[in-house]
């Protein structure tokens, strides 16, 4: 068993982590609502996750990890559950298929989160092909009596759930208080209260997307999908759900009332909360229009976004958001990213970036660095402490900014051998080299850009070369062109002419 803690938002506590059927652990994160481009603060909360899934695994846990996408019911005010679905409104005025919105922003979303080296999860569920078992929820909440009709809506009644159950279990506030911070709004005559929400929405004639129910024609509310898809690939309890804090107050609290009212068993035990990214400390936000998208800040990328599925914003920025004095390599932001702990406020800004991009420069120079290092006799630095310090500052509570700390560490190590002032036995070398790769590669995910960027350029220079000599051999230049041939050869490359032109390769 490990020895793992995980800040619980529910019991407010760190607390040993035991997964409910070990060696198997279940996984649930609210995913993207894909009407947009997902942004910057999007990727943190992803990003986050992807550690925590990796460190889980790494730690030999078989884990499902779910993360949906929401493609129908997420509303323009949620926390009112009011205004339009967000994708059948971009649907409308694009006058497009819903459906195709959501096409073009998930192609957009997966190129992103794979640049970013985040591990697909395991199942990626979508509301809309989760309507029969978001029905079939509804309908037990409404036999369970904690929720009512009005005229083809069906909501679920909190103040009667209430008397049961603890409603503000997740946030710690009271339902009075909860009551006193909801705005009564116009158009909610149907509900009886003001906290009641929708599990079920009729749809109105000129509403795009809808579906049959008992009911009538409608669409589902937001926060049934993912009570409904967790329960179904995860059961009706397990162990871990997340997503961002902001989802604290209403949707992840709707959650655990649906879940609670539809099988009298609390669904999640840990749940795990990220921290907002901010810019100039508000939070990042499409509705206070500061977000960035990744892509304004990478550089030198080709981009399958080029392609014309494209988002038209994706297509024409690359590196060029004018508050960046320059752009950054996807590595470089999920470093950033991974230097602060996913449960505080991360600032978005440019002196940041460039500080974390030395930093990870620093880091990637030493782990090259290491391959060339000569062993010794003995060690005069403890590897198998580093490793132990690593762990702890993972099994608590995924704390990232202290395995960076103790990362450094090693950077300070690699250098001091190689200066001569510290030593390494041939053991502790292989130590430290899979100490790092499971740290930096598996854990962090975090790859050698720069290298795979000079992999891209050193192919550039070899083609140009290539060209050069068959130049030379088209004017009866053999003495130039043989002597590329042998130069390149003390250098272990060889040239390969075939069918399709001259390759190289290098020799084994
Ligand atoms: P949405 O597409 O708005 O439903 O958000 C998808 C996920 O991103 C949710 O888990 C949100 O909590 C999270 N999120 C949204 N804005 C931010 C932000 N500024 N910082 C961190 N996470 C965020
Ligand atoms: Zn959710």
């Amino acid at each position: 068993m490990s020895n793992l803690h995980i800040q619980n938002t529910l019991s407010r506590k760190k607390e040993l982590f035991k997964p409910l059927n070990a060696p198997f652990v279940g996984m649930y994160v609210c995913g993207p609502t894909l009407y947009g481009d997902v942004h910057m603060g999007n990727c943190r909360t992803f990003i986050s996750f992807d550690i925590i899934f990796r460190y889980l695994t790494a730690l030999g846990y078989k884990v499902r990890y779910v993360r949906n996408i929401t493609d129908v019911g997420h509303l323009e005010d949620e926390v009112a559950g009011v205004g339009e679905d967000r994708v059948g409104k971009k649907a409308r005025i694009e006058k497009l298929e819903p459906m195709e919105i959501v096409q073009r922003y998930t192609v957009g979303f997966h190129e992103v989160m794979s640049l970013f080296n985040l591990l697909p999860p395991s199942i990626e569920p979508s509301a809309t092909g989760h309507i029969l078992e978001q029905i079939e929820m509804t309908k037990q909440i409404i036999d369970a009596g904690f929720a009512y009709e009005n005229d083809g809506n069906i909501y679920f009644d909190v103040e009667k759930f209430a008397k049961k159950h603890n409603y503000g279990i997740l946030s710690g506030r009271t339902i009075e208080d909860q009551q006193n911070n909801t705005r009564e709004l116009d158009g909610q005559e149907e509900k009886k209260g003001r906290l009641d929400f929708a599990l079920w929405k009729k749809a109105k004639p000129e509403h795009i997307m809808h579906w049959s129910s008992p009911w009538g024609e409608g669409f589902p509310g937001w926060h049934i999908e993912c009570s409904a898809m967790s329960k179904k690939y995860l059961g009706e309890t397990f162990d871990i759900h997340g997503g961002g804090m902001d989802l604290i107050p209403t949707h992840h609290t709707n959650e655990i009332a649906q879940s609670v009212g539809c099988c009298e068993k609390a669904p999640v035990n840990y749940w795990i909360h990220t921290n907002m990214l901010t810019v100039n400390g508000q939070k990042m936000s499409r509705s206070l229009g500061n977000t960035f998208l990744p892509v304004e800040l990478f550089t030198g990328l080709k981009l399958a976004s080029d392609s014309p599925t494209a988002t038209p914003s994706q297509a024409k920025l690359d590196g060029k958001h004018p508050s960046f004095e320059k752009g950054f390599s996807p590595m470089t932001v999920r470093f950033f990213i991974s230097q602060t702990h996913y449960s505080s406020t991360l600032d978005f800004s440019n002196d940041a970036l460039i500080a974390s991009e030395k930093g990870f420069r620093k880091l990637m120079e030493a782990i090259r660095l290491l391959e060339k290092l000569k062993a010794s006799e003995k060690s005069s630095y403890d590897v198998a402490a580093l490793k132990e310090r690593c762990y702890d500052a993972m099994n608590d509570d995924f704390n990232t900014p202290i395995l960076i700390a103790q990362l450094f560490d090693a950077v300070r190590i690699i250098n001091s051998v190689n200066d001569g002032k510290e030593f390494l036995s041939e053991n502790d070398l292989a130590e430290l080299k899979l100490l790092l790769k499971i740290f930096v590669n598996d854990i962090l995910g975090l790859k050698d850009d720069v290298m795979e960027s000079a992999g891209e350029i050193t192919d550039g220079l070899l083609q140009l070369i290539i060209k050069m000599r068959a130049d030379a051999r088209n004017k009866k230049d053999f003495s130039t062109s043989d002597l590329v041939r042998d130069e390149l050869g003390k250098l272990n490359i060889v040239l390969k002419d075939g069918k399709e032109g001259t390759g190289w390769e290098l020799k084994s």
